[in-house]
């Protein structure tokens, strides 16, 4: 439950973000946090002036402190509230749960409500200050985290939800319940995104295509929901992830950069 003061609290935090997207996926493991921090790093980057945030509501794993390089880097207070992380990559802001534990084996046991008094605190009393973007990194499915957020942003006219898959089958069933959790709760889709569904070679950069199926273009299509394209499965994109680089500085002309920054003319 959000008591009236804290709403009241959130809404004068979250009034001064001008863009607020929230990141879904139906199940884990297809690439949401990768996209999520890619997306940052491109919404930083196709315009220098723009101000990101990442919020990782990914309470019980947490990655996005190692995806935006600010990993075992502790969250400090101010005057203003907390101070979110900078990343070294063009400067984003982030909070995450991550950064709040003594080291990174540790257990993250928290039970509903303190998932979600966590959640409200980083919107709340974090000194987020103007931003033109926070994207919220969210768990795979559709549980506390993700009815906490929506409820949240409700007074401040949140952009709406990208949804990441792959195409197999048993992802594609999960985003039909991604879709329906977004109708219920009044949450606009932005669109979708197909993730790993081709190959690219690191040596000669040629093209494989993973599945067969066209069935995330036509699930999109049956719901009426906006499909924003594909990002290939890149062996220097996982690289980069696992150590904390910037993708889009060090492979500028990758087929992935390229899809991103035609998604993000979507979004
Ligand atoms: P999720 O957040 O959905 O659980 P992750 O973002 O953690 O998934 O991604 C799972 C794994 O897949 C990670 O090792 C990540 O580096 C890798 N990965 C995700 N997207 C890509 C991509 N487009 N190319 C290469 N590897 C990727």
């Amino acid at each position: 439950n959000v008591k009236d003061g804290d709403q009241g609290d959130v809404d004068t935090r979250m009034k001064v973000v001008k863009h607020k997207i929230i990141i879904l996926s139906g199940k884990g493991g297809v690439g949401k946090s990768t996209f999520c921090s890619l997306l940052s790093l491109s919404l930083a980057k196709c315009q220098s002036t723009n101000k990101v945030g990442v919020v990782d509501l990914d309470i019980c794993g947490p990655s996005i402190p190692k995806l935006l390089a600010v990993e075992g880097i502790p969250i400090t207070d101010s005057p203003y509230g907390w101070k979110p992380l900078i990343s070294p990559h063009d400067g984003i802001k982030v909070m995450s749960v991550g950064s709040m534990l003594p080291s990174d084996s540790s257990a993250i046991t928290f039970r509903g409500p303190r998932k979600t008094g966590l959640i409200k605190r980083f919107l709340k009393d974090t000194f987020w200050g103007k931003l033109d973007y926070l994207l919220f990194d969210t768990p795979p499915g559709t549980s506390d985290e993700h009815m906490t957020i929506v409820k949240l942003l409700k007074n401040v006219n949140p952009d709406g939800a990208v949804i990441v898959t792959t195409p197999q089958d048993v992802a594609l069933d999960t985003i039909r319940r991604e879709i329906n959790f977004c109708k219920k709760m009044g949450v606009k889709i932005i669109g979708i995104v197909e993730n790993m569904s081709n190959f690219v070679c690191p040596c000669c950069e040629e093209i494989t295509s993973l599945f067969p199926s066209q069935g995330v273009k036509k699930l999109a299509d049956s719901y009426n929901v906006p499909y924003l394209g594909q990002l290939p499965m890149d062996p220097r994109v996982a690289m980069c992830s696992e150590q904390g680089e910037n993708a889009m500085n060090k492979y500028p002309d990758s087929h992935v950069v390229n899809s991103l920054q035609n998604i993000v003319q979507q979004i």
